[in-house]
């Protein structure tokens, strides 16, 4: 399985590193912004999944979200992870194609559970325990 990481925190992106690494192995890309993104999607296309922060500078999670519906990634699943709270964001997100949202700080566990949905293909993905 191969994931695109796209967070603007050098931590959580090396937290992302590590628990993608433990779960069945993961190749694992990553970019610190949408802008970053897209430029990592123009060369490969071949994910299996993109993992989405909100907050970024350059171009944030949900301009992101808008420009591949726009160039036609829509096939590669999304999952936004975010420090928002508010279930807005969230179905802000899932109105612009994300097919599952976690809120940060989150267990391994949890990210495992939805990353597992996700690709069993029992998105989209509301997980609304905290948000709610
Ligand atoms: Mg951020």
């Amino acid at each position: 399985m191969k994931v695109l990481t796209v967070d603007d925190s050098r931590l959580i992106q090396r937290m992302y590193g590590l628990l993608f690494m433990k779960y069945k192995n993961c190749e694992v890309a990553q970019a610190g912004n949408g802008v970053e993104a897209l430029e990592v999607l123009s060369h490969d296309k071949d994910f299996d999944m993109i993992i989405l922060d909100m907050n970024m500078p350059l171009m944030n999670g949900l301009q992101f979200l808008e420009k591949m519906k726009e160039l036609r990634h829509r096939h590669i699943p999304v999952v936004m992870i975010s420090t928002e709270d508010k279930e807005k964001a969230a179905l802000q997100a899932m109105k612009l194609g994300a097919w599952g949202y976690l809120r940060k700080p989150f267990k391994s566990e949890e990210l495992y559970t939805l990353v597992d949905q996700v690709m069993a293909g029992s998105a989209p993905v509301l997980k609304t325990s905290r948000i709610c």
